[in-house]
């Protein structure tokens, strides 16, 4: 490739291959983690439906708070139609239009003492504009009740059942992060600027990438 930029095209002068650097460096990959918690939980960057050889435990991408980091599995809520089981179901973080009557949201991995299984008991840390005083005591309003964290348990299939892996749903778009308390007004749709993932990016990432590796090279 550097022979062929040094080469000068004889009419126009200019390098007979100009190549662009910046499509050799790949951007990250999306991170699949199973429902489990911590170091219980299976990690991979290579995309695939279940732990390998293990159908009972589901893989689902996960999105990461641009604010502290915290990881929250990407999903859609689903009622199956003949069991009546509520269903978690893969999402990429992208894909906020799912078929028929599926609800987008997050799951978040509960941590003892993060949230409490009552959201009421926090209702200071809520967004401002999902609280009122209503006869001088705080309250939740009655427009967001459906909004709030929702304690569910799940087995690693994604199914909701009594005893499983405890986790908050949270619907899109996103509002708040349970983890560092930073929260979004209700009018940005898009949950694109609050959470990230390794899959993200574009030229620009690309430019930061070479840039800092340069810079770090230079003072080696
Ligand atoms: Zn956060």
């Amino acid at each position: 490739m550097l022979a062929g930029y040094t080469l000068r095209h004889p009419d126009t002068t200019f390098p007979v291959f100009a190549f662009r650097l910046h499509q050799f460096v790949s951007r990250g990959k999306t991170v699949y983690a199973s429902l489990e918690k911590g170091d219980a939980s299976y990690v991979t960057t290579s995309g695939q439906q279940y732990v390998p050889g293990d159908r009972d435990r589901v893989l689902m991408p996960l999105a990461f708070c641009r604010n502290c980091g915290q990881e929250y599995h990407t999903v859609t809520r689903v009622k199956d139609a003949e069991s009546g089981d509520t269903l978690f179901q893969s999402r990429e973080f992208t894909d906020t239009h799912p078929q028929g009557k599926a609800q987008v949201g997050f799951l978040y991995p509960d941590a003892p003492g993060v949230w409490p299984d009552d959201s009421r008991d926090r209702i200071t840390d809520l967004p401002e504009d999902w609280v009122e005083t209503k006869d001088g005591t705080l309250q939740v309003k009655r427009t967001h009740r459906d909004r709030l964290p929702e304690l569910v348990h799940v087995d690693g299939t994604g199914k909701k059942v009594k005893d499983g892996v405890r986790f908050f749903y949270l619907r899109s778009p996103f509002t708040f992060c349970l983890h560092c308390g930073t929260t979004y007004s209700g009018r940005q749709k898009s949950d694109y600027g609050k959470l990230a993932t390794l899959a993200a990016g574009g030229r620009s990432t690309a430019t930061t990438v070479l840039s800092l590796a340069t810079l770090d090279s230079l003072r080696r």
